[in-house]
């Protein structure tokens, strides 16, 4: 390992997924772990997607796809921006990859020259900052907390523009903080872009269907901004399809081409099945996905309740996603059952080995005094996984 490249040395391992090995590992010895360090929906893929998967392969979508996508997948996306976000996007300005990750990647390296400055209101989602590092950019933390609900203000984005700015990307609904910027919030921000005309931001909003407040409002329909906006989404947390890995972005078309450029060189098109069911995923009526957003709902408003009653966690009320993130840091400096905590990290390890529950430290979201609580769980294990926590806090 001596002769690891230096990108992949100084790259840090995915902290969610760092939880969950550890969580399995845990498992294996026979503890009985609940893990709510996911951010993967526990539903099945609703049958209407599935059927037209199976359809796909008996009609043999077998080969190569284009590299951008099917153009009858990327008419339904284009339908999909326009019904729920008011967006106009193009063929020409779409572009479907494995995953809204690799589209997150696709654009950095599109985008960012080496020590172009990405802006990232912290919390941010936890790959946003390896990604931006990989395409030799150079990720620029804003620090938010709960008094401002985990967002970042207009004079926090002033204050963080250099010349060197570049970018700026976040997640509304936000993983991990659940918030969700109101359409006046997001004129602010753009008020600050307008003096800046060279800053190009990334709106991620994977979590938009999964949306308490109601009314997603999305950046690029902000007058001055859809030029310099790529929307990124894809179809892992509102259809439950995670393994399937399809996302996509719409973007100016110089943007769209550059992406198509370097995905014909890394991958090629997405995956053929998979493209010809999130057809009918997007071509459905929002209905069919009520089910799980309601589910969501109610278990966010339980999980509140529930940790609303443990001393020493303090809490917003996430709007999205399905996501909890208490500030813990009233904890630090405290000894538990002999163990000293001085960091979130400590306090997740704390929880998991003695309640037996896996969260992931707020560290690797860029905000050190919370942690991150998946609800994408059953009522039951929640109640008892906060049982739990409550019992060694
Ligand atoms: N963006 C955010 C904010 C996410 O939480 C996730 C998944 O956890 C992704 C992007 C990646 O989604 P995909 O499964 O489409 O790669």
């Amino acid at each position: 390992s001596n002769h690891l490249s230096d990108r992949i040395k100084n790259m840090s391992t995915s902290a969610t997924l760092a939880m969950a090995a550890k969580a399995r590992e845990l498992r294996s010895e026979g503890k009985d772990i609940i893990g709510l360090s996911l951010g993967e929906p526990d539903f099945n893929i609703p049958d209407f997607i599935k059927e037209a998967a199976k359809q796909a392969i008996d009609e043999n979508y077998s080969s190569y796809t284009p590299v951008d996508g099917y153009a009858e997948l990327k008419k339904s996306i284009s339908g999909k921006f326009k019904r729920d976000n008011g967006l106009d996007y193009g063929l020409n300005q779409i572009v479907v990859s494995t995953g809204a990750k690799q589209s997150l990647f696709n654009v950095a390296m599109v985008v960012l020259n080496p020590g172009d400055e990405v802006i990232l209101p912290a919390p941010y989602w936890v790959s946003y900052s390896d990604i931006v590092k990989l395409a030799e950019g150079v990720p620029v933390e804003v620090p938010t907390g709960i008094d401002t609900d985990f967002k970042m203000t207009p004079q926090q984005l002033e204050a963080a523009i250099t010349p060197n700015t570049r970018m700026m990307w976040f997640s509304s609904p936000c993983n991990p903080s659940g918030s969700v910027y109101s359409k006046e919030e997001l004129e602010g921000l753009a008020e600050v872009l307008k003096k800046h005309p060279d800053i190009y931001v990334v709106s991620d909003e994977i979590y938009e269907h999964i949306n308490f407040a109601g009314g997603h409002v999305s950046i690029a329909g902000i007058e001055g901004m859809y030029d310099r906006t790529v929307t990124v989404n894809g179809v892992s947390k509102a259809f439950a399809m995670t393994g399937w890995r399809i996302g996509y972005i719409g973007a100016p078309e110089w943007i769209a081409k550059g992406c198509t450029k370097l995905q014909g060189q890394v991958t090629s098109g997405a995956n053929s099945i998979a493209q010809r069911a999130v057809i009918a995923a997007l071509d459905a009526p929002l209905s069919k996905i009520q089910f799980m957003i309601d589910e969501f709902h109610k278990r966010r408003d339980l999980v509140l309740d529930l940790l609303g009653e443990i001393e020493g966690f303090k809490l917003n009320v996430p709007e999205g996603a399905f996501y909890v993130f208490p500030d813990i840091s009233s904890f630090f400096g405290k000894t538990l059952k002999g163990a000293t905590i001085n960091s979130a990290e400590d306090f997740a390890l704390y929880l998991l080995e003695h309640a037996n529950v896996a969260t992931v430290t707020g560290e690797a979201f860029g905000n050190p005094n919370c942690i991150r609580i998946s609800y994408a769980a059953s009522e039951k294990e929640l109640r008892e996984a906060i049982a739990r926590i409550k019992a060694v806090v």
